[in-house]
């Protein structure tokens, strides 16, 4: 039997593993088909996730809610510059920063700004959305407006010294293409930035959060695809594309090439697929499998990766490339561990 077809094999019932991870050095850590752990807790995409965690954790140690704790961990990352999600991130291929993000909690309540410029924390922006506006999603000039209203800072309009280098770099070929899991290789610095094309790269964190009382919520922040055209908007700020949280069954996330995940509502076809009965790793894959499906050519090519926690505290993610990872942080791990995703190719 060959690979992909031991793979096509329903997962269900399989003893599957779960990898962990130490900045590049993958072992193997024989938990089961998902990760089960003590609640409450809080996930977080890639390696970098650690600094998204570290924001929650203080706040969900101390009996906190899920959303302030998902808020705190977005913010946590917008102000480090090495998780490349706020004003220090790349920016569009004219030279402008512009942010998405999303918030969400498992009662449906949800909010979220797209093409946003100038702000340096969108994800709370995201909550201002969904707390004080009959609206989901605010864009661009009018989502500005509203953040100044109200009481964010207008910053200035100016590249951090990194992404102005790494622009003027990727002006002299540019060439547009996203890096597979340029996300790990920033931050383990294990791989420059850019590689000899000139290719570019994508910078996400998508946290999801259970507290003490069994409430669940989300956040997804990011600058969006390195160099795109302007105006454009990935999943990162669409509820049911980047970003779905159901107190019923579970909360899910994703990061990658936003345009895939748009194509199949990942994060809704994840938590959906768990709502049926399928672990959350189970659920990930299979969402990996649409994007896969569509176009497997074109999948070699990229990289799209689910994390999903359920209700009962199961951890599980997939991808399409090796090296998409997630970071747990609860009471077994204060300090937050890294796990690896496993993967379709
Ligand atoms: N999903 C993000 C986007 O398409 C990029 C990323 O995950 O790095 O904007």
């Amino acid at each position: 039997m060959d690979r992909r077809k031991f793979l096509e094999i329903p997962l269900l019932g399989l003893p599957l593993l779960v990898a962990e991870r130490t900045f590049g050095q993958a072992k193997r850590n024989p938990i089961g088909s998902s990760l089960k752990v003590k609640m409450p807790v809080v996930v977080s995409t890639w390696d970098s996730g650690i600094t998204a965690n570290n924001g929650a954790w203080p706040i969900l140690s101390k009996r906190g809610g899920a959303l302030d704790a998902v808020e705190a961990a977005g913010r946590a990352s917008e102000d480090e510059p090495s998780c490349c999600v706020g004003l220090a991130a790349y920016p569009d291929r004219d030279g402008n920063v512009t942010l998405d993000s999303c918030i969400m909690n498992g009662n449906g309540d949800c909010g979220g700004v797209s093409f946003l410029e100038r702000i340096k924390h969108p994800v709370s922006v995201a909550r201002k959305v969904m707390e004080n506006t009959p609206h989901v999603l605010l864009s661009g000039k009018g989502a500005q407006e509203f953040a100044v209203a109200q009481g964010f800072t207008l910053e200035p309009a100016v590249l951090s010294a990194d992404a102005e280098k790494e622009w003027k770099k990727w002006l002299e070929k540019s060439k547009y293409k996203p890096e597979i899991n340029i996300e790990n290789k920033k931050v383990s610095q294990a791989a420059p930035y850019f590689f000899d094309d000139g290719s570019a790269n994508h910078d996400t964190m998508g946290t999801i959060a259970m507290d003490v009382d069994g409430k669940l919520a989300g956040m997804v922040t990011t600058s969006g695809m390195a160099f795109k055209m302007r105006g454009r908007v990935g999943d990162s700020p669409i509820i049911g594309a980047g970003l779905f949280v159901d107190n019923e069954v579970g909360a899910a996330t994703s990061s990658g090439v936003g345009e895939e995940v748009i194509r199949i509502c990942g994060t809704h076809t994840v938590i959906e697929q768990m709502r049926f009965g399928r672990t959350p790793e189970q659920a990930c894959r299979e969402a990996v499998r649409r994007v896969v499906k569509r176009d497997p050519t074109k999948a070699k090519q990229l990289q799209v990766g689910f994390l999903a926690l359920s209700k009962t505290g199961e951890i599980g993610a997939f991808a399409i490339q090796k090296g998409f990872s997630y970071s747990v942080t609860n009471s077994q791990y204060p300090k937050g561990k890294v796990f690896a995703a496993r993967s379709w190719f």
